[in-house]
């Protein structure tokens, strides 16, 4: 066992994964390090974020999935640092010697400068952040009918969702529906279905990287479902509360961050070029410069296709790659000469809420209910573990007939960042704010992205090179 080759893959998301799997079958060791012990299907985490589905149904242990593989180990470690030339992964409480290195971590929510937003207006990455909106999103509406109920009148509900890309689209489409349909008879002094849903987006359409004509439907789609759609506006501050758009001071009791991502901080410890957002500038076939046993794949990794357009950061991106890592070290070990990687682009489907969707496979482009239905079944499809893809199945039936959300569960604590509301003290009401609002001190606008599920921004270019 210790003659073979050591590969260390780094992160169990879809790139690292399915090199795993596709790697399993050669003569090499494998350790997968992750800091989670399970994997997430990300394209469903807006379902747990709008209490659709609960976290088990779209995340699955990693050691469960590798079960079988008897030369994969699977370590539970953060991964810190690297040292290239001795070939060793250093993580918190370890260090790892490979011979092969495949680094996939993905990334991470960017807040263009202003990390005080991230705790007011929480991005959707990981299953805990899913939770979080969950929490506030559900946690909304209770206070609202707390504050009614004391007699102080209707309070207002605002949600505002910043980046229309599909994931902003996605959620905000989907708190349509869960304020339209799933709320709308439980409550006895509000009206859920008044909540007022606003997403905003800094470039002139939706769903950017879509045509214009497909950009267009989902727009309409969005506003058939009470989405309120504010393209070309750039949002300039975010504080407890409120969101400013321009001169113009939103109330907001939910702000939820889809407007833009950064790679992983580990592709910079590589000490090898990355572009402006920390994406690692990698080789034709996915090695960084001067170590051709080091690859790079997934939303971690910045490489143009034969246009030279920037690969998105899309699941099926970091499927192809971890597929093609796997076919190149078995040709490293049978001497045979590596190839370049192609993508095979499949196409993009993007859903905005019940029965509506776009998709574009090449030429064909679909909207409404049947790229809505391509898109349900694509995803069951790649769901992880034949249980998920059954319970998701039921479930979604289920809430397509009834509009239910099964998995409505306020957990963690009660209060929402920048909820303000009437409380009585000695008969008086007086307003306590419940948490002081966040000075943001110059303003700054929604800027770039690196991934096209998010909006607000444009993709980064080639030739942002920043060496480090
Ligand atoms: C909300 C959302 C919805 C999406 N919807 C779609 C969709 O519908 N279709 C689509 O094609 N794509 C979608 N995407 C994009 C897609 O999920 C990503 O492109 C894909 O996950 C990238 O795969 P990856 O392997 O590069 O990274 P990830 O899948 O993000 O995996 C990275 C892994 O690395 C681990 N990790 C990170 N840092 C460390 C560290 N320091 N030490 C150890 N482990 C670490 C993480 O825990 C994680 O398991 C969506 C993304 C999001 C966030």
């Amino acid at each position: 066992m210790d003659s073979k080759p050591r590969v260390v893959i780094v992160g169990a998301g879809f790139g690292g994964l399915t090199t795993a799997r596709s790697i399993a079958g050669l003569p090499v060791q494998v350790t997968v390090v992750d800091r989670k012990n399970h994997h997430t299907f990300q394209p469903l985490l807006y379902q747990v974020a709008t209490a659709g589905l609960s976290p088990g149904e779209i995340a699955a242990p990693i050691r469960w999935i590798l079960r079988s593989r008897s030369n994969i180990e699977v370590l539970l470690e953060e991964v810190l640092d690297f040292n290239l030339d001795q070939k060793r992964v250093i993580s918190k409480d370890q260090t790892l010697d490979y011979d092969y290195l495949i680094l996939a971590s993905g990334a991470t929510h960017a807040y263009f400068g202003h990390p005080e937003w991230e705790p007011l207006a929480p991005g959707l990455k990981t299953i805990e952040d899913a939770l979080e909106i969950r929490r506030r999103v559900l946690l909304a509406f209770e206070l609202a009918e707390r504050h009614g109920a004391s007699g102080q009148g209707p309070m207002p509900l605002n949600f505002v969702v910043i980046g229309g890309g599909p994931t902003g689209v996605e959620l905000a489409g989907t708190l349509a529906e869960i304020a339209r349909h799933a709320l709308k008879h439980e409550f006895r002094t509000i009206r859920p279905e008044q909540t007022r849903i606003l997403l905003i987006e800094g470039s002139p359409k939706v769903l950017g990287t879509y045509s214009e004509e497909l950009s267009q439907k989902a727009k309409e789609q969005l506003e058939r479902l009470g989405v309120e759609v504010r393209t070309s506006h750039m949002v300039t501050r975010v504080e407890a509360g409120a969101v400013m758009v321009g001169e113009d001071r939103i109330p907001a009791q939910v702000v939820l961050w889809a407007a833009g991502v950064a790679a992983s901080p580990l592709g910079r410890r590589l000490g090898v070029p990355v572009d402006r957002a920390g994406r690692v500038l990698v080789r034709p076939d996915l090695s960084i410069p001067g170590h051709p046993r080091v690859f790079v794949i997934g939303d971690l990794a910045a490489l143009a296709d034969e246009s030279g357009k920037m690969l998105p950061g899309v699941a099926p991106v970091a499927i192809q790659q971890g597929e093609y890592v796997a076919k190149m070290i078995a040709r490293d070990l049978e001497r045979q000469p590596r190839r370049n990687f192609h993508y095979h682009d499949k196409g993009s489907l993007a859903t905005i809420g019940r029965a509506a969707g776009v998709a574009q496979f090449g030429k064909i482009k679909l909207s409404g209910y049947f790229a809505w239905l391509a898109w349900l079944f694509i995803h069951i499809f790649f769901l992880i573990g034949f249980r998920n893809r059954l319970i998701v199945m039921i479930q979604w039936a289920w809430s397509y007939l009834t509009y239910e959300r099964g998995a409505r569960l306020i957990t963690g604590s009660n209060d929402l960042p920048g909820w303000t509301e009437p409380r009585e003290t000695d008969n008086t009401a007086s307003r306590v704010d419940v948490r002081e609002p966040v000075d943001v001190s110059d303003a700054a606008s929604v800027g770039r992205t690196c991934d096209s599920r998010q909006g607000a921004g444009a993709t980064v270019d080639q030739s942002s090179v920043e060496p480090i």
